[in-house]
């Protein structure tokens, strides 16, 4: 793959504007160097000889990759300084938008080029809802620690009231950097919505279901992510000392802070877990959420990147009384996802095979409400094919590979244990061993 190519992946068109923001705000700025939560950033390369690496070793950087013996490091303006500090040579990267013949001219309609900021979701939420008032109601879940709203879209007949229909809810964007994960729950609950009056399958399922859609679990993350730095996880919540955000993915209260491994109590950790069990606005709007409605029978968490389906636990590698069926889940959803256009996902149990986390949704999903819940990460597999930079050309294709998974676990809700009962299932759970192995990485 040709270096631009894969450089574009990383980039999208908002480092143009994203760049240009930055030294706009260098030179407005008049803290000249001396705070380290101003946090904007940018794109450097510099040459990969043993003597800068040596030079480098003392300080935690933020490497993106290597290409031609090159290294690319994201750096703040403090980091920036200490580059010439140290006497290394650097290369500002003037990174070129997405090319894709499929979408000439690639989408540019602000810093985030076609991925939703918060205005932007909000406005194409209330959008579905009032063009689409048959099969859908918008809902306001509560408040960000910034104030902005958490929303949910309920996708049903009769959406304004409450049936005794089994229920999944579809996640996004616990984690402010992955905005592919904004953009697949919002395009399944527009896929739902669209096609609800002219596809009968589509139809049937929304008729005997009630689907909720929260695409944005951490608006002021996103908000955070797309304007000041992009690669901000947390929510932003001010801990003081200069020091902002919980994970919300660690902040639940299954196994909440079980071990400072799949977790951190250090609030200048990317992990930190916060001071108490659902401390945070957000997580506790998604736990009053779930606690309001009892019918809910599965739950999806869209986060990026890696290409895997995670079911728990995660807080141990001990498997889970549920584990045949979360295994039998997620290699089906596998194999549907596979078969749009042959697109990898790996799954296991998260803490088996992937890395240890305790607070996080889906044990919290399964440990407080018996429910399968799935962590599906999204592409690109690795930071070598982008990381959290998908290009925005690539947004539809990665929908279009989950939608059949996501429609497969609304059906099973539907269908309910009798699925799990089958001939097909039982062949299945005799033979399990069979096909593709979990994720050892
Ligand atoms: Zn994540």
């Amino acid at each position: 793959m040709r270096k631009d190519k894969i450089i574009s992946k990383f980039s999208n068109s908002l480092l143009f504007g994203w760049w240009g923001l930055w030294l706009i705000l260098l030179l407005a700025s008049p803290i000249s160097g001396t705070t380290s939560s101003w946090g904007d950033s940018l794109i450097v390369s510099l040459s990969k000889k043993p003597e800068y690496l040596k030079r480098l070793q003392p300080y935690s950087l933020d490497y993106l990759l290597e290409w031609e013996n090159k290294i690319y490091l994201v750096v703040n303006p403090q980091e920036l300084q200490l580059l010439q500090n140290l006497d290394i040579p650097f290369s500002l990267e003037n990174f070129e938008p997405a090319n894709n013949p499929d979408s000439p001219g690639s989408i540019q309609t602000s810093l985030n080029g076609a991925y939703h900021s918060y205005a932007e979701l909000e406005a194409d939420l209330f959008n579905l809802e009032e063009t689409h008032p048959e099969c859908c109601l918008l809902v306001n879940l509560g408040q960000s620690v910034e104030g902005r709203n958490i929303y949910a879209l309920k996708i049903s007949d009769n959406p304004a009231l409450e049936e005794n229909e089994p229920g999944v809810v579809f996640l996004g964007c616990h984690h402010a950097r992955e905005w592919i994960s904004v953009e697949v729950p919002f395009l399944l609950a527009k896929y739902l919505v669209e096609h609800y009056q002219r596809d009968p399958s589509i139809q049937k399922l929304v008729d005997r279901s009630e689907i909720w859609i929260i695409p944005l679990v951490n608006p002021d993350g996103l908000e955070y992510s797309i304007y000041f730095y992009r690669y901000w996880r947390k929510n932003r919540r001010n801990l003081g000392h200069g020091l902002f955000g919980v994970d919300l993915n660690r902040n639940y209260d299954y196994q909440w802070g079980r071990d400072d491994i799949g977790s951190s109590p250090d609030p200048s950790s990317n992990v930190y877990r916060g001071p108490s069990p659902f401390s945070e606005p957000e997580s506790q709007a998604i736990k009053k959420f779930m606690e309001l409605h009892p019918h809910l029978k599965a739950l999806v968490s869209y986060h990026s990147y890696s290409q895997v389906i995670l079911y728990p636990w995660g807080y141990t590698n001990k498997p889970s009384h549920l584990d045949d069926l979360l295994r039998f889940l997620a290699s089906t959803m596998s194999q549907k996802m596979k078969a749009v256009f042959g697109t990898k996902y790996s799954y296991g149990q998260s803490g088996a095979s992937f890395y240890l986390t305790n607070g996080d949704t889906t044990d919290w999903a399964l440990g407080k409400f018996g429910i399968p819940a799935f962590t599906i990460e999204l592409p690109p597999i690795d930071r070598f094919r982008g990381g959290f930079f998908n290009a925005e050309a690539d947004i539809q294709k990665i929908f279009q590979e989950n939608l059949p998974a996501a429609l497969f676990l609304i059906d099973w809700a539907i269908q309910g244990q009798t699925a799990f009962t089958s001939p097909s299932c039982s062949w299945w759970l005799k033979n399990r061993n069979i096909g593709e192995s979990p994720i050892t990485h």
